[in-house]
């Protein structure tokens, strides 16, 4: 099997987590959610977890070169040198254009990116019925992927909690924010050929068996 460098692409809600984590564990490769590193940083304390929060918190995007820093970092890892998925990552044209550099001095280079699309309303019922496991960070939604037990992780048995960012005003801004700074990341990744567009408002299962579809297909 060839290296697997893969992006996924995709609002916020759009199924984008869900779906790494599955295509992580079935290939063997490292998951690199920019957003649980935020989200890691700020639950111990670190000045990069308290910096994030005042942009997380608006629902407005961690400014370029601080993302940038911590992926370049990442991908550095002996863990990443048989491919990794990038979740969450690049979230605008600046940060695409640095990863292209990052991994051309590292001699690779993004082989799929994946772009799961999913309409406005199903993206707000997504993000508001999310809710994530406080110790383990495991995902469920309230009525499309609820936990055995309400409130209760079924993986670690740790609390499940609405992350700040789901609530409602501040998803609007996110989508927004897609919007305008990610959503060209479409045509950027178009122009290259990289570009494969799923059905995300599949249930997941399915989404899952296009991902792995498009994986297989010409590598
Ligand atoms: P992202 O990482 O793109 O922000 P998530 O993977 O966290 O999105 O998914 C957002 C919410 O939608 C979660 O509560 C998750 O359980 C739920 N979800 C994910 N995929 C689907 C799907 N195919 N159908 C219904 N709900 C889904
Ligand atoms: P996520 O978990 O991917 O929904 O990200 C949560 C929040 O973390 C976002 O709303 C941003 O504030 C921040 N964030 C995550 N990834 C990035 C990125 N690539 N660029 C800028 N900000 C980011």
């Amino acid at each position: 099997m060839d290296i697997l460098n893969i992006i996924f692409l995709g609002p916020p809600g759009a199924g984008k987590g869900t779906q790494a984590k599955k295509i992580a564990e079935e290939f063997d490769i490292p998951q690199i959610s920019t957003g649980d590193i935020f989200r890691k940083n700020l639950k111990e304390g670190t000045e990069l977890g308290l910096k994030a929060k005042a942009y997380m918190d608006k629902g407005l995007l961690v400014p370029d070169e601080i993302v940038v820093a911590i992926v370049e970092d990442r991908l550095k890892q002996p863990d990443c040198k048989q491919g990794f998925i990038l979740d969450g990552f690049p979230r605008t044209v600046v940060q695409a254009e640095a990863l292209d550099k990052v991994l051309e001095k590292m001699k690779t280079r993004i082989t799929h990116v994946i772009n799961l699309q999913v309409s406005r309303d199903e993206l707000i019922d997504r993000l508001t019925g999310r809710r994530v496991c406080k110790s383990c960070g495991a995902t469920y939604h309230m009525k499309y992927d609820p936990p055995q037990k309400s409130g209760v992780c079924d993986k670690c048995g740790g609390l499940l909690i609405q992350r700040d960012d789901d609530r409602v005003a501040t998803v609007e801004k996110r989508l927004d924010v897609y919007e305008k700074q990610t959503q060209p990341l479409i045509e950027f990744y178009k122009n290259k050929g990289l570009l494969r567009t799923i059905d995300g408002q599949q249930p997941i299962e399915n989404v899952f068996a296009d991902i792995k579809g498009e994986l297989g297909s010409d590598n």
